[in-house]
C-alpha cells in the first residue's frame, strides 16, 4: 500500500527522473526536509510514522525520542514480479538490512541507549536510518527530541536549552518544513511548537500547524477554532490529528487500525464536518504534499535549463565528429518537447492546487 506521504507527489517525481535517466544525467530533484517539533509527548512521532505509513517509531508516554531521528526515505524499484520488499539500514550499521520494523524500533532504542544512557539523557548526535521501499517519496524526515522543562533522570539542569538549540539547528535551514504539533487538551497560545517554529521561521512560509489528541479533549471542547487559525493564526495553517492513544499501542493496533478508527472520529462529530479538509492524517500528508509540488514547479524552470543546456552539449559533441546523427540529439530534442509540455500541464494542474491552497 503506498504510504500517505507522497501519493501525489511519486508519479511526478518518477516521471522526471525517468526523463534525467534517459538523458544519461542524474537528476536532483531534491525535496525540503519535513521535521516535527513540539513539546514532549505532544503526539511527534506518532505524526511521522502515520505520515510514513509504517510502525517503526518509539513512542510512549514517557521521553522516548532522546537523539534527533534523521529518516531517509528512498524509493526503489519494485521487483519484475510486482512483489515489493521494504527494508531499513542504520548508518552505524553498514550493510545490515532490518525488514522486520519492530526490530528497527528496539534498535533506534538500544541505539538511543548506547549515546545517551538508560536514564532519560538526551544527545544532539543523530541517529540516521533509511528507509528503502518502492512506496516512498525521496524525502528525509526528521524527529526530534521534544522540549522538556523540568530535567528528570539523567538529564543536565540546562536540558531545556540544549534541546531548543538542538530543534533549532534543525528548523532554521530555509528548506526545512517544520510540523509544530500541539496537543489539543494544552493551550495553543502557550504553544512551544508555535513558540520555537515562530523563531526559525518568522513570517510561517514553511510551518504548519498539528493539532493532535483530539480525541482526549475536555467534554463540551473541540478544537474548531484552533483549526480556524482564530486562536494562533498560521499562513499555512493547521490540520487536527487523531493518533494511537497509549492504550491504542499496548492493543497493537496498526496504523491502518488507527487511521479507520481516525476516520470515524471526525465522521461522528459534526462540529468537524464544515472542516473536513482540516481533519486527518490524510489530509496532513495532502497539505504537505501540495507544498511539495509547488516546490518542484519552483524548480522546473532551473531542471528545464540544465536539460537544453545539456543537449546542446550533446549536439556539439556530435557535430565535432563531423556527423550530427540522428539519435542521441534527436532523441533529446523529442524528450525536450516532452518536458516542456509535460511542464505545462503540470503547471496548470499545479495551479488548480493553489486556488485549493489559499482557502487554507
Ligand atoms: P512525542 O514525544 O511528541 O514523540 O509523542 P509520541 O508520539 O511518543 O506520543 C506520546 C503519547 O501520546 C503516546 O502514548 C501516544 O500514544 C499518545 N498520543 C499521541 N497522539 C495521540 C492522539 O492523537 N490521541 C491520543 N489519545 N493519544 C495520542
Ligand atoms: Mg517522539
Amino acid at each position: 500500500s503506498a504510504a500517505p506521504l507522497g501519493s501525489s507527489v511519486i508519479p511526478i517525481v518518477n516521471k522526471l527522473q525517468d526523463i534525467f535517466a534517459q538523458l544519461g544525467s542524474q537528476s536532483t530533484i531534491e525535496l525540503p526536509q519535513v521535521a516535527v517539533v513540539g513539546s514532549q509527548s505532544s503526539g511527534k512521532s506518532s505524526v511521522l510514522e502515520s505520515l510514513v505509513g509504517r510502525d517503526f517509531l518509539p513512542r510512549g508516554s514517557d521521553i522516548c525520542t532522546r537523539r534527533p531521528l534523521v529518516l531517509q526515505l528512498l524509493q526503489t524499484k519494485r521487483k519484475p514480479d510486482g512483489s515489493e520488499e521494504e527494508y531499513g539500514e542504520f548508518l552505524h550499521l553498514p550493510g545490515k538490512r532490518f525488514y522486520d520494523f519492530s526490530e528497527i524500533r528496539r534498535e533506534i532504542q538500544a541505539e538511543t541507549n548506547r549515546e545517551a544512557g538508560g536514564n532519560k539523557g538526551a544527545s544532539d548526535k543523530q541517529i540516521r536510518l533509511k528507509i528503502f521501499s518502492p512506496n516512498v517519496l525521496d524525502i528525509t524526515l526528521v524527529d526530534l527530541p521534544g522540549i522538556t522543562k523540568v530535567p528528570v533522570g539523567d538529564q543536565p539542569s540546562d536540558i531545556e536549552a540544549r534541546i531548543r538549540t538542538m530543534i533549532m539547528s534543525y528548523i532554521k535551514q530555509p528548506s526545512c518544513l517544520i510540523l509544530a504539533v500541539t496537543p489539543a487538551n494544552s493551550d495553543l497560545a502557550n504553544s512551544d511548537a508555535l513558540q520555537i517554529a515562530g523563531n526559525a521561521d518568522p513570517d510561517g512560509y514553511r510551518t504548519i500547524g498539528v493539532i493532535t489528541k483530539l480525541d482526549i479533549m475536555d467534554r463540551g471542547t473541540d478544537a474548531r477554532n484552533l483549526l480556524l487559525g482564530k486562536v494562533v493564526p498560521l499562513r499555512l495553517g493547521y490540520v487536527g490529528v487523531v493518533n494511537r492513544s497509549q492504550e491504542d499501542i499496548l492493543l497493537n493496533w496498526s496504523i491502518k487500525d488507527a487511521l479507520v478508527a481516525e476516520e470515524k472520529f471526525f465522521r461522528s462529530r459534526p462540529v468537524y464536518t464544515s472542516l473536513a479538509d482540516r481533519c486527518g492524517v490524510p489530509q496532513l500528508a495532502k497539505k504537505l504534499n501540495q507544498i511539495l509540488v509547488q516546490h518542484i514547479k519552483a524548480i522546473l524552470p532551473g531542471l528545464k535549463s540544465r536539460i537544453s543546456s545539456a543537449l546542446v552539449s550533446v549536439a556539439k559533441e556530435h557535430a565535432s565528429y563531423g556527423e550530427i546523427t540522428e539519435s542521441k540529439a534527436g532523441q533529446g530534442a523529442l524528450l525536450l518537447n516532452i518536458l516542456s509540455k509535460y511542464c505545462e500541464a503540470f503547471s496548470s494542474m499545479v495551479e488548480g492546487k493553489n486556488e485549493e491552497m489559499s482557502t487554507c
